[in-house]
C-alpha cells in the first residue's frame, strides 16, 4: 500500500553508502542521504554545492527508503547541506519503519524535527543553532580552524546535555590536511571533557 507520505519529495544533492568518517560513529558503514539547502554558509564548507536548495532533483520518501534498504548499512545518515531546513519527521519516521538505524548530522540551524537513534550537532558560528536543538544532541563537533573557536566550543558545550560526547575536528584546509593538530591536542590535554574528531574518510580517501 502506497502512504501518502511515501510521495512527499525532498531535493537531494547525492545517496551514497561509505564509511563514516567523523566522531563517535566514526569507521561505521553508513547509506548517506545528503539533502539540498544550506543558508549556513561556512566560508570552509567542502559542500557549497548543495547550498541553492532549488538546483537539486527531488526524490519521493518511497524511493529514498528503497535505496537505503537495499543498501543493507549498518546505519543511515541524513545529512546536507543544512538538513533541518526540511520538516525531517516523514523521512526518519519512513526510514526508521523499515528497521533502519536513523542518525541526522546539523548545524542546528533551523528548528528541530524528526525522530533519530543519533544525532550530531555541529554549530557554526555563521548561523548559531536554534535553541530547539540542543537538547537533542548525542555529541558536539566543533570544526576548530583556531583558537577562537575554542571559545565557541565551550559556549556550545554549556548549551548541550551534560552527557553529549563533545569533539573538536581540525578544520581540513588550515589543520586536518597537513596533519597540524598541535592546537587541539594541547588544548584536549587541559579539558579532558574534549576528544579529537578527524575526518578520517579523507584520510583513507573514501567519500
Ligand atoms: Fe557547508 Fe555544513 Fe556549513 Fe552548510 S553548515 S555551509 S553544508 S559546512
Amino acid at each position: 500500500m502506497i502512504h501518502v507520505a511515501d510521495a512527499m519529495t525532498y531535493p537531494v544533492v547525492e545517496t551514497f553508502h561509505s564509511v563514516q568518517g567523523e566522531g563517535y560513529w566514526s569507521g561505521a558503514n553508513a547509506f548517506f542521504i545528503r539533502l539540498g539547502g544550506c543558508d549556513v554558509h561556512c566560508s570552509w564548507c567542502d559542500t557549497k554545492a548543495s547550498w541553492p536548495i532549488e538546483h537539486h532533483p527531488r526524490q519521493t520518501i518511497a524511493q529514498l527508503v528503497a535505496a537505503a534498504t537495499s543498501a543493507t548499512p549498518f546505519m543511515v545518515v541524513i545529512t546536507g547541506g543544512e538538513p533541518l531546513m526540511h520538516d525531517l519527521f516523514p523521512l526518519s519516521a519512513a526510514l526508521q519503519a523499515q528497521g533502519l538505524r536513523v542518525h541526522l548530522e546539523t548545524s542546528g540551524a533551523h528548528q528541530f524535527s524528526g525522530v533519530f537513534d543519533w544525532v550530531t550537532l555541529s554549530p557554526k558560528t555563521f548561523k548559531p543553532p536554534h535553541q530547539s536543538t540542543y537538547a537533542h544532541a548525542n555529541e558536539l563537533k566543533i570544526v576548530v580552524q583556531n583558537t577562537t573557536d575554542l571559545v565557541w566550543a565551550e559556549t556550545q558545550a554549556n548549551l548541550v546535555p551534560q552527557d553529549t560526547i563533545k569533539y573538536l575536528q581540525p578544520e581540513w584546509e588550515a589543520l586536518g590536511k597537513q596533519g597540524d593538530h598541535g592546537i587541539l591536542v594541547e588544548y584536549i590535554l587541559g579539558h579532558p571533557q574534549w576528544r579529537v574528531s578527524l575526518q578520517t574518510h579523507k584520510i583513507i580517501g573514501v567519500r
